[in-house]
């Protein structure tokens, strides 16, 4: 599952930025997901869970934000978005495709103490 190495370099990152802070503990992550990534937020938090133990992220929470998928056709250059990972134009049925956004793994901000 790439779920469980993406999972375990967000909990290596957010205990350098709690180090970085000063925070003592994570109390929330704020996650952007682009959907083209094919993440799933349970599986995310499931190893999360099991990550986190002993960590200053022990308590925190994961807010997800789901970044949808956005293209631009280069064919007829116009930009949609689209709700299943196939890069083809809804409009032209070009597969002539520019990703814009959906590849996302982002940490926002995190909040501690
Ligand atoms: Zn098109």
């Amino acid at each position: 599952m790439h779920e469980y190495s993406v999972t375990k370099s967000l909990v290596d990152l957010c205990i350098r930025e709690a180090d970085r802070n000063g925070f003592k503990k994570i109390y929330r992550i704020n996650l952007a997901i682009g959907k083209f990534t094919g993440f799933s937020a349970d599986s995310i938090n499931f190893y999360f869970d099991y990550l986190k133990e002993g960590t200053s992220c022990q308590d925190a929470e994961i807010s997800f934000k789901e970044v949808p998928i956005a293209i631009r056709c280069r064919s007829c250059n116009r930009e949609s978005t689209i709700e299943e990972p196939m890069l083809i134009c809804p409009l032209c049925n070009a597969v002539d495709i520019e990703l814009l956004t959906g590849r996302e793994f982002l940490v926002e901000s995190i909040e501690g103490e």
